[in-house]
């Protein structure tokens, strides 16, 4: 059985719509599929009839911060139709917008005029994000690629990047569990934080409530799997696992594509 729980689409940055997505990851042979576009939901009025074809699970990829980093929580198996989980989408989407404008101020500073303008021109929905702004940043001619627009304005520490818009880590997580969901931290490796500060998020992570963490992100070395598994363990959290697929040759996973799950941890679908 194929569990893929972090996929992204149309409505965030992702470049396949929903039903695109669906129709992919039926012919990869993933059985349980997650929808997680950031700080959004908009997929989920989009979706195909899906005629026992896939099993879909109702989820998210919410931004928030931690001290200086900025993280990613899932929230997985949400109730869609409750009110908390649209307060999140509805909050999120005002921060991005939010931020958005505020990128385009900086941005405008490093002589980029109407670089928010085009950034909103290229989001097709409630979703605004560093990506639209380096795509726009490559259409007016500035960078020749979305690796250049990151370098140069978009990537952490740059001027495009603004942080502290997010709703905090407690009302992430709040919002999740009154929707019935489960939080889960994504992709822990990805915030480049020593072995002490990822314990120190985690115990904080845990302490706001949250209840799982990614211990499998895309294709990643053995020895990580490993650890990852020991940490989830060690720390009594339900594990997930996801490609967190952008799209065909962007740079990130295919669809079911990744080490299976090590065998010593309680996985997230057993609370489904
Ligand atoms: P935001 O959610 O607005 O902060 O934008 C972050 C998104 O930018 C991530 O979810 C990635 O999909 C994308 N991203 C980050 N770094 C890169 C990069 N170097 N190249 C392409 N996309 C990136
Ligand atoms: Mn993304
Ligand atoms: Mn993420
Ligand atoms: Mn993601």
């Amino acid at each position: 059985m194929i569990f893929d729980l972090h996929s992204h689409t149309t409505l965030s940055d992702g470049s396949l719509e929903p039903h695109e997505l669906i129709s992919r990851a039926v012919e990869k042979g993933v059985d349980t599929l997650a929808i997680t576009d950031h700080d959004t939901l908009d997929a989920y009025g989009e979706i195909p009839p899906l005629n026992g074809a896939i099993n879909l699970i109702a989820g998210v990829e919410l931004s928030t911060q931690w001290q200086t980093t900025g993280i990613h929580v899932l929230g997985l198996n949400v109730d869609l139709d409750s009110a908390a989980i649209q307060t999140a989408a509805q909050t999120q989407s005002g921060a991005r917008l939010e931020r958005a404008r505020r990128i385009g101020e900086r941005l405008e500073k490093k002589g980029i005029e109407g670089a928010f303008e085009g950034a909103r021109e290229l989001s097709p929905g409630s979703y605004i994000g560093r990506p639209h702004f380096a795509q726009h940043l490559i259409n007016i001619g500035r960078v020749n690629s979305m690796n250049a627009a990151f370098k140069k304005y978009m990537g952490d520490g740059k001027a495009g990047d603004v942080k502290q818009q997010w709703a905090d880590l407690p009302q992430i997580i709040s919002w999740i569990r009154d929707a019935k969901g489960i939080a889960v931290l994504a992709h822990p490796l990805k915030y480049k934080l020593t072995r002490v500060k990822l314990k120190k998020l985690l115990d904080d992570f845990i302490q706001a409530g949250g209840q799982g963490m990614e211990v499998v992100s895309g294709q990643q070395q053995t020895y990580l799997t490993r650890d990852m598994a020991q940490l989830c363990e060690q720390k009594g959290l339900l594990a997930s696992c996801g490609s967190d697929f952008h799209g065909p040759g962007k740079p990130w996973s295919e669809l079911g594509v990744f080490p299976s799950m090590p065998g010593n941890v309680t996985p997230v679908w057993d609370r489904f």
